[in-house]
């Protein structure tokens, strides 16, 4: 395990059980349930981490608190600066940090960089922001009057995250929620607390560099029980859930019933439209990208395919080429393109949605085995599947976190295949490929597709942090990273300020006493 050893110490890190007493992980101390973190792609043993308990988690709100009193008095562009530096040290280590990302969650080199790459883009969007976080003013009805709005800390954030993004979609998060003025409770996937626990390393050494306290930015490692104490819990304003729709529900619930915000990114069914007037090259080069990059493990990975009866076959015709020649293997070595599933009980996934698929009427054209040999020994590695399918079938309406691609014919225009795409309970990520203006706009219009995201001759997965992220329907609702997104982590408040000597009442009410 020597490239992982070098790895490790190039991120500066000599352990990494978090047993160490930053104050900054909890769940380090003695007598906790171990938890042993073994890579998807090779099965080797990586760590073993304590997951923490109830005790812990109150010791980190604690910590969390305190922390916020002195963070929300911090200038707005000086948290900025913070999250500046925290962006510089990414840049420092993206090479260490995106070996660790892809190492411990199987995505292969280049997509493990790239998450790294969207931490280090957002820590500069948030540096801008952190000079806009802006409110509006408005004319008072009353003479010498003013009124405006302004954007206040909320307080402590806490975000659950899911494993197959370990890093990125907390820094979304984080750093959106800190230039704020809030604090973070981290709480990744138990299936990846390692990257989180890097991550964790780096910031403290700008927090204590900067002479700030290192309860800023909390991580907590633990599992489901932990999330919901969080989701429970008055003392957290926020709680930002990423992962399944059973999880969301959860934790909607249980923040609603107690009048707290929830932000939910939750598991997509997207599809991708192929028109009789797309260019068929650039389509299938975007269908294969999103349906088997991250192994399928990706919220945003293309799930259906909905083909004009006109190209059907030619599309047909080019995916089943293409597929079985996928380079799968490794995710550290430079010519792989798919890596493994992240466990065993992934893969079960896979097989029992193809079988269950086929039960119901589905052909499958190609790929579903679980691959077995000297480079696979973990039977984590599956061969991306395309099966024929119709969008009605039980198996199509739900998100199998899995390469399987389902592949859907429609005839007639346009309103046929939106209709389709817009057919199931999920609403992430939509796409279309097509060179008619009036099909793609129609796609883009109030009656086109009812996903938070929807592109144009781009696939479905592969967002840039610029844009507003999330989905509708079971996707949760939320929106996070770029655009406004940045409202949710404060409290608005309206303000009304009058310069005379005067006392007139709105809506000129007369009240004399
Ligand atoms: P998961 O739901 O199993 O777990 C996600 C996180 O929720 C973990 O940290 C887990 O410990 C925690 N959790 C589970 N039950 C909980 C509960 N009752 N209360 C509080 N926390 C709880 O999801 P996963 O397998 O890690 O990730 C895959 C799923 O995440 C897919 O459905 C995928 O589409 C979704 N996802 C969505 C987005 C998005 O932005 N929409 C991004 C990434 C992943």
């Amino acid at each position: 395990n020597k490239a992982l050893a070098d790895v490790l110490h190039q991120l500066g890190i000599k352990e990494l059980n978090p047993s160490y007493s930053t104050g900054l992980v909890w769940g380090g101390q003695e007598g906790r349930t171990v938890k042993k973190i073994r890579s998807p792609a090779d099965g080797n043993f990586i760590s073993s981490v304590n997951m923490a308990t109830a005790d812990d988690y109150e010791q980190v709100v604690k910590a969390a608190q305190e922390a916020f009193k002195v963070w929300r008095k911090v200038p707005s562009p000086k948290r900025g600066e913070i999250v500046r530096q925290i962006g510089q040290k990414l840049r420092e280590h993206k090479e260490a940090l995106g070996k660790l990302v892809s190492y411990e969650m199987g995505k292969i080199l280049q997509e493990g960089l790239g998450e790294v790459q969207e931490m280090i883009d957002i820590c500069d969007f948030a540096v801008g922001l952190s000079r806009q976080l802006h409110g509006y003013t408005m004319h008072s009805e009353r003479p010498q009057h003013r009124m405006y709005e302004q954007y206040h800390p909320l307080g402590i954030v806490g975000v659950i995250s899911a494993f197959n993004f370990p890093v990125a979609v907390w820094s979304w998060n984080a750093m959106l929620a800190t230039v704020c003025g809030d604090v973070v409770i981290w709480k990744p996937s138990e299936k990846t607390p390692l990257t989180a626990i890097a991550c964790q390393h780096i910031i403290r050494e700008v927090l204590v560099k900067n002479e700030l306290p290192e309860g800023i930015f909390n991580l907590i490692i633990g599992d489901a029980e932990i999330g919901s104490l969080m989701s429970h819990d008055n003392r957290v304003p926020l709680v930002s859930a990423t992962g399944s729709t059973t999880m969301g529900k959860k934790v909607g619930e249980a923040v609603g019933a107690r009048l707290g915000k929830s932000l939910l990114e939750l598991g997509g069914n997207n599809a991708i439209v192929i028109t009789e007037n797309a260019d068929l090259e650039m389509a299938i080069r975007a269908v294969v990208f999103g349906a088997v990059g991250t192994c399928g493990q990706r919220c945003t990975s293309t799930r259906r395919l909905i083909v004009h009866e006109n190209v059907y076959d030619k599309v047909k015709e080019r995916l089943v080429k293409i597929y079985p020649n996928l380079p799968i293997g490794h995710p550290l070595s430079n010519t792989t393109l798919v890596g493994p599933l992240i466990d065993k009980d992934a893969v079960e996934a896979f097989q029992q949605a193809l079988a269950q698929v086929q039960q119901e009427g589905g052909t499958l054209l190609t790929g579903g085995e679980v691959l077995n040999g000297d480079s696979y020994q973990t039977g984590t590695y599956v061969t991306p599947a395309i099966v024929e399918a119709e969008n009605h079938f039980a198996t199509v309406q739900k998100e199998t976190f899995a390469p399987i691609l389902y592949l859907i014919k429609y005839s007639g225009d346009i309103e046929n295949a939106i209709e389709l795409q817009n057919g199931v309970r999920q609403g992430l990520s939509s796409a279309i490929f097509s060179s008619s203006l009036l099909e793609t706009e129609a796609f883009l219009s109030h009656w086109g597709s009812d996903c938070g995201i929807a592109n144009v001759n781009v696939g479905t997965s592969g967002a840039e942090i610029g844009g507003a992220f999330g989905g509708e329907k079971d996707t949760g609702g939320g929106r996070e990273s770029g655009s406004d997104a940045w409202r949710v982590y404060m409290r608005r408040q309206t303000n009304t300020i009058n310069y005379s000597r005067e006392l007139p009442l709105a809506q000129g009410i007369k009240f004399d006493i």
